[in-house]
């Protein structure tokens, strides 16, 4: 399995936390990582190397995937294991990894990027 297309969007995170020090965003505007998102950090994602960079606590990145190919499956947190068994199966869909903060509900989109099965 591989990975194609891959785009980051550290640009965005970086410019939503100069905005939010510079007080043109609100706390509650970028930490509103709701139920679903948490639960999913919690359950499906892994520890980030970064600190959250509004509260400090551990950060998890959290992998969602997205295609019309996938069905049901589609708009799901999914292991890099299923990631790999989707793949596996022939199929080529977008990945999105997104940080997630379960104490003060930081959260944003790292990088997209399409999985597909390498020959
Ligand atoms: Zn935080």
């Amino acid at each position: 399995m591989a990975y194609k297309h891959k785009v980051s969007h550290e640009w965005e995170r970086a410019a939503t936390l100069r905005e939010l020090r510079a007080g043109r965003l609100a706390q509650d505007d970028v930490c509103d990582a709701d139920f679903l998102l948490r639960a999913a950090a919690t359950h499906h994602g892994v520890d980030s190397k970064r600190a959250c960079p509004i509260c400090g606590s551990v950060l998890r990145n959290t992998r969602w995937v997205y295609g019309e190919v996938l069905g049901r499956r589609a708009g799901s947190a999914r292991s890099e294991k299923e990631i790999a068994e989707f793949v596996a199966e022939g199929l080529e869909f977008t990945v999105h990894t997104v940080e997630v903060c379960r104490s003060c509900r930081w959260n944003h989109l790292l990088t997209s990027e399409v999985a597909f099965r390498k020959c």
